[in-house]
């Protein structure tokens, strides 16, 4: 096959691909004037309520910011600890920092990579206020089991759902078994918009009220009930954000075609690729394997025209900017170490190409042959080994 190039993101072809209605969009909130706590964004509200099958979302300005305010409408704070893992993004132990309280990391299961629920139980002390699971890559975390060890020591759960909008466990959704769902729609993640946003979705009614407010300097009309935040999600975001959100599902489906269609062409090769528990759905934000030689494998897809990154390289309590000082306390986290020197992430996005893919699964081929063969004229030892 010829040389491609092939990029990790398709968010410009996706804006080509629904031009006309974006830019239409677009141009009505221009012209409407109104661009801040606007028609759009209530509309937004309610269409992704209904998606969520929540009774109610609020639009931020990201991710993060509904975390940091969920938190802080639940009353979490100083003295406080709350549980979830170090195999995430930074922001989740950052709003967590932000809202003053402490994070405790624990380890993953490190067949899901989600957080690991025999060690949120061992995690517990009687400071312990909630846990925040991560649907890292797209997978949810074991619900069933985070919120049962909840109902046991009456723990707030928060649902990191930043990168799985559209996923669903075998026995719950999204949403069922929390206390609130917290999305980001920074471009790269399944429903993106032009820059940074975010939302809640809850069915607790007084919560979402909280976050309105703290969204808006502490106020809902024209009075200031608390301090706020300036942390409004704008109505050109919500306008494009409605455009996109009619999409998500069918762009679930082609990322679960790309994956399957990975799974099947990498699948002799000693390599570490994603798992699914059985009954369910992975929305494949991220398609990650694992190799003893990731970077190794990076360079030498990069050398042939492909972008692979890495989804976390470094875990949160081995990032510099971790906060020691603040008495965090951390387990240990042999896991998340190991996933965090091992994961790659290949390109992954709905408007990625069968073609495409079979490119990056054969290249990935040739650099699994040229490094066994080097192995077997040095030590002799066959294909069974992993790489
Ligand atoms: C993206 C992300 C966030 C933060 O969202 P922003 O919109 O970038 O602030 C939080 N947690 C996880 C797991 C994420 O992937």
């Amino acid at each position: 096959m010829a040389d491609m190039k092939i990029g990790f993101y398709g968010h410009v072809q996706q804006y080509h691909d629904l031009k006309e209605e974006i830019d239409r969009a677009i141009h009505e909130v221009l012209e409407s004037g109104s661009y801040v706590l606007g028609p759009q964004l209530v509309k937004f509200e309610q269409e992704l309520a209904q998606y969520m099958n929540a009774k109610e979302t609020v639009g931020l300005n990201s991710g993060t910011d509904a975390l940091l305010l969920t938190f802080l409408a639940l009353g979490i704070g100083p003295g406080d600890e709350v549980i979830t893992t170090s195999n995430t993004f930074f922001a989740t132990a950052e709003a967590i920092w932000l809202a003053g309280a402490t994070p405790i990391l624990v380890d993953i299961d490190p067949r899901t990579r989600n957080i690991d629920p025999p060690r949120i139980e061992a995690a517990i002390t009687p400071r312990t206020r909630a846990l925040v699971p991560v649907h890292l890559y797209g997978l949810p975390a074991d619900m069933a089991a985070v919120s049962r060890i909840a109902r046991a020591h009456n723990l707030l759960v928060v649902e990191d759902c930043a990168q799985a909008i559209g996923a669903r466990g075998d026995s719950f959704s999204i949403g069922e078994l929390s206390d609130a769902v917290c999305l980001s729609f920074i471009i790269q993640k399944n429903l993106g918009c032009f820059g940074d946003g975010g939302a809640i979705a809850t069915n607790n009614a007084d919560l979402a009220t909280a976050v309105r407010k703290l969204r808006n300097h502490g106020s809902l009309k024209r009075s200031h009930h608390s301090i706020g935040y300036n942390s409004r999600l704008d109505d050109l975001h919500a306008a494009v954000l409605r455009v996109k959100l009619k999409r998500v599902d069918e762009w679930t489906r082609l990322r679960q075609g790309l994956a399957s269609e990975y799974d099947r062409l990498l699948a002799d090769l000693p390599l570490t690729l994603p798992y699914t528990p059985p009954g369910y759905r992975h929305v494949y934000h991220l398609y990650v394997i694992e190799s003893n030689d990731r970077d190794g494998l990076q360079d030498y897809l990069a050398s042939r025209g492909i972008t692979a990154l890495t989804h976390y390289p470094i875990a949160i309590h081995q990032q510099e900017g971790f906060p020691w000082g603040r008495e965090a306390r951390v387990h240990a986290l042999p896991f998340t170490e190991q996933s965090a020197a091992r994961v790659l992430s290949l390109p992954m996005y709905p408007e990625l190409t069968r073609q495409e893919v079979e490119f990056v699964a054969d290249a990935i081929r040739t650099w699994v042959r040229r490094r066994t063969n080097a192995r077997a004229e040095g030590t002799s030892q066959g294909s069974e080994v992993r790489i």
